[in-house]
């Protein structure tokens, strides 16, 4: 593991990299060598004052902009991302842990997710509509920005989601006050590098650095934001949307999705969605394989192959090219997974492969990927999210009893089945309560352009696509009397 320097960065307001008015700072420490990366503001409540009223004051300018400028606009930011790939994917890597393949991929994906919406505002419609009791009414739709924004993510895509939103905003009108995550901040930090260098006009983004229940919160309270759009765990979802009073707001929250396996799925595949949905980036991912629900009769043979297929992933420094799984984010997510997996052993389940934190490395963060086995309901897998490496197997016997096993947490981000049968899969993706169901593919799976977002305690709204634009616009009808007497009568 190669050595980072210890680097000071700065909060983007208004246009300027400014410290925080307390002067205090909080450091960034590597997950995978347990180094300080570096320094960065510890931002309050005046901090995001002051990054709200540049905000309030750059709105109009964006709201104004023609179109034509902001997509401009946001192909720099893209632009930018695309031509600083492997710096910023490194720089992931040191402050997330995962391995040096995906960082790449998920910077690299950054800048498409912002370039679909800019081509989406090109073709933003609304409809028109003529009045249907009164012959001379017409009702004119538009979509306007919600106003000033707030932007807050997690630390598990330090890169993606705030390319799913922070520049979306901003092509949609609003001026934004983003906030990324305490553990993963330095990537936010490069994200403005690429917005200050687009030539957004001052005070149109603006990035807090500083702790969730401080500045998050000041954030969150703040009378002057408009809208929040908010992901992150389902119990600060909780708290937000009581705090946020009447605010335009998106939910963007936990997971525990399930695959369902059929005795007909074709079993390499799905346990290559397995190793997929449970060991990317960790695990630590909303959609990840969090329950795995397998038919008696192809029980012991998923078990077995995804067993011997977890010995091939390589744990390990993430700057490796051949690593497949580098350390986990933080402690208490740590902590968490290893709570699950006691508690289930405590209750009867058996542990396949991994189950305890890796020894020999630089920090006590590394998890293998895991396996376990005879997995019941009442097992604290089947109803806390786990947000790490391993498989949980389930059994069941008939398909109806696996679909309520797994709509029964209340969670309904993504959801999966395989099956050869068609009428199967189609009977589960209607019963499955969640925004998406995968039919044949992991539970993991998402692209740039279909609607994104839960049921249940999973949040609301929908993003991706035309839907983050969506989501951050009103829809303002415009009611027109076009009879000609009413034009004559006003000149
Ligand atoms: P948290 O909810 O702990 O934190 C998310 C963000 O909210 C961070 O920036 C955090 O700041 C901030 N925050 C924390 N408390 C408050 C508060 N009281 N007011 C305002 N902001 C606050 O989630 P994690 O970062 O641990 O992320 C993991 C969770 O995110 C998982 O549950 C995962 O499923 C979910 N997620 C959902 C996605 C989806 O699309 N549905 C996508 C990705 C993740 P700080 O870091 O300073 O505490």
């Amino acid at each position: 593991m190669e050595t980072a320097e210890i680097r000071q960065f700065q909060m983007y307001i208004n246009g300027e990299w400014t410290p925080s008015e307390s002067g205090e700072t909080f450091n960034v420490v590597s997950p995978a060598t347990g180094e300080i990366l570096a320094k960065l503001p510890k931002g309050g409540p005046e901090d995001v004052k002051k990054a709200v009223e540049s905000a309030v004051a750059a709105q109009e300018i964006i709201a104004r902009m023609p179109n034509a400028k902001r997509t401009e606009l946001a192909t720099k930011v893209a632009e930018a991302i695309r031509a600083n790939v492997s710096d910023f994917a490194r720089d992931l890597t040191l402050e997330h842990g995962k391995p040096i393949r995906e960082s790449i991929g998920e910077v690299a994906d950054s800048a498409p997710n912002v370039l679909w919406q800019a081509e989406d505002l090109k073709r933003l419609e609304a409809p028109v509509l003529r009045s249907y009791t009164k012959p001379d009414m017409m009702f004119v739709m538009q979509r306007e920005p919600l106003g000033t924004v707030a932007v807050i993510t997690p630390w598990n895509f330090p890169w993606v989601m705030p390319a799913e939103f922070v520049v979306q905003a901003m092509l949609a009108g609003n001026s934004v006050v983003f906030k990324p995550a305490s553990t993963t901040p330095i990537s936010a930090v490069h994200l403005m590098e690429c917005v200050d260098q687009a030539g957004v006009p001052k005070g149109v983004i603006n990035l807090i650095t500083g702790p969730g229940n401080t500045a998050g919160m000041a954030l969150i309270e703040h009378p002057m934001i408009d809208g929040i759009c908010f992901t992150g765990d389902t119990a600060t979802g909780e708290v937000i949307s009581k705090r946020a009073g009447l605010k335009k707001m998106s939910l963007e929250l936990g997971g525990l999705g399930p695959l369902i396996i059929m005795d007909d799925a074709n079993i390499e595949k799905a346990v290559e969605d397995i190793v997929y949905g449970c060991y990317t980036t960790s695990g630590q991912c909303c959609c990840a394989n969090e329950r795995i629900f397998v038919h008696e009769k192809i029980h012991r043979q998923i078990v077995d192959q995804l067993t011997s297929r977890v010995r091939e992933l390589k744990l390990g420094d993430p700057l490796k090219e051949d690593t497949d799984m580098g350390p986990m984010n933080n402690e208490p997510t740590v902590a968490k997974v290893e709570e699950n997996v006691h508690d289930a052993i405590d209750k009867g389940a058996k542990l396949v492969a991994g189950g305890r934190r890796a020894q020999g490395f630089p920090t006590k963060l590394y998890y293998p990927p895991t396996v376990v086995d005879n997995v019941t309901p009442h097992m604290q897998f089947n109803y806390i999210e786990t947000f790490g490496p391993v498989a949980p197997i389930f059994e069941f016997s008939n398909l109806d009893q696996a679909i309520n096993m797994a709509n029964e947490p209340r969670y309904g981000l993504s959801m999966a089945i395989h099956t050869a049968n068609l009428k199967t899969a189609f009977y589960a993706a209607q019963r499955l309560k969640a925004g998406q169901v995968n039919i044949n593919e992991s539970v993991y799976f998402w692209d740039y352009h279909h609607p994104w977002g839960g049921f249940r305690r999973s949040g609301y709204g929908r993003v991706a696509g035309k839907w983050t634009l969506e989501s951050f616009t009103e829809l303002k009808t415009i009611n027109i009397n076009i009879g000609r007497s009413e034009f004559q009568a006003g000149g």
